[in-house]
């Protein structure tokens, strides 16, 4: 099986999810929107207390989690918002790939990366039709170490082996 090179796809702006919104003629509240530019200030995936946590310091008053599950439920129907079951913590999705590609996760500086692969993609729907089975939900989660992690860690070897 053939595979193109992976290529990241960039998470959308707040302005483009106001705009799918607009087009799909649902409302992007201000506290739903706030979750969202909230999520985008993350390095990575965000943990729902962490998400609470910041969204608390954002708008200086305390917010239920309740109000906070309702706004990701809300952005994931969406595709604006992907949960990393892995880590149980949420991470702002471009919804033309939601359900496609997969996430590459660094084990240890917790980046990102969400990544198109839409020949595998196919593979998978042809795969599950064979078994007539119909796909409703997919995410791949590909865990490791980015590249500048093991560049730092490449940077950290050299150091070590000096006299
Ligand atoms: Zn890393």
């Amino acid at each position: 099986m053939l595979v193109s090179p992976p290529s990241a796809t960039s998470h959308p702006s707040v302005a483009v999810a106001a705009r799918i919104c607009a087009d799909r003629g649902v409302n992007l509240t201000p506290l739903r929107r706030i979750v969202l530019e909230v999520l985008l200030g993350f390095h990575g995936p965000a943990r729902a207390y962490e998400l609470i946590r910041a969204l608390q310091d954002r708008l200086g008053k305390q917010v239920g989690p309740p109000t906070v599950y309702r706004a990701l439920d809300f952005l994931q129907q969406h595709g604006l918002v992907t949960r990393i079951e892995s880590q149980n913590a949420f991470l702002p999705s471009s919804p033309d790939t939601v359900g496609r590609g997969a996430f590459l996760l660094c084990n240890d500086c917790g980046t990102s990366f969400q990544i198109d692969m839409t020949d595998l993609d196919a593979e998978f729907s042809r795969h599950a039709a064979l078994q007539g089975f119909q796909i409703a939900r997919r995410i791949i989660e590909l865990q490791g170490i980015c590249r500048d992690c093991q560049r730092a860690a490449a940077d950290h070897l050299v150091r070590d082996d000096r006299p």
